[in-house]
């Protein structure tokens, strides 16, 4: 809360609180303030500098947001975190179970399965960045997987 200094245009000089100097300002050009002496709604500030309701401390930790708002923003990301890992440990073993590894040899593989050089089926391995651009441009249907170690559960 904020004490001001007013003064009327008939120069009646009074004091008000507000929540704090916007909302003052908001009030007065809204013209929401009334001089308690003579009524009239033409207020403006009187002094520049207002009083401060309290010590200045209190004011300052007022406007930190609250600590359990704080924890409870962290929660859900940790449960996410958790939710992809399993999801990413769950690919990994699908792939495992379903994919001839191939090592690095996987550009020339999966463009040998792409241009029906070789039986069709699912491959994984390791491929650069640049193998992977060029496999994309060439249509070759990739994906690239985000790999878990397995100890890492
Ligand atoms: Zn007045």
């Amino acid at each position: 809360m904020i004490l001001y200094q007013l003064r009327c245009a008939k120069e009646h000089e009074f004091e008000a609180w507000f929540k704090d100097g916007q909302t003052c300002e908001r009030q007065l050009a809204r013209k929401t303030v009334e001089c308690p002496s003579c009524g009239s709604r033409k207020v403006s500030k009187a002094l520049m500098a207002p009083r401060i309701s309290g010590s200045e401390k209190k004011q300052q930790s007022a406007n930190l947001p609250a600590k359990p708002a704080v924890d409870e923003n962290r929660h859900p990301m940790s449960v996410m975190a958790t939710t992809m890992r399993q999801h990413l440990q769950e690919i990994r073993s699908q792939v495992e179970a379903n994919c001839d590894y191939v090592g690095d040899k996987f550009a020339e593989e999966a463009r040998k399965i792409h241009y029906g050089e070789t039986e069709s089926r699912g491959i994984y391995g390791e491929a650069t960045d640049q193998e992977h651009q060029e496999l994309e441009e060439e249509g070759v249907e990739v994906a690239r997987i985000p790999w878990l170690p397995r100890s890492d559960a």
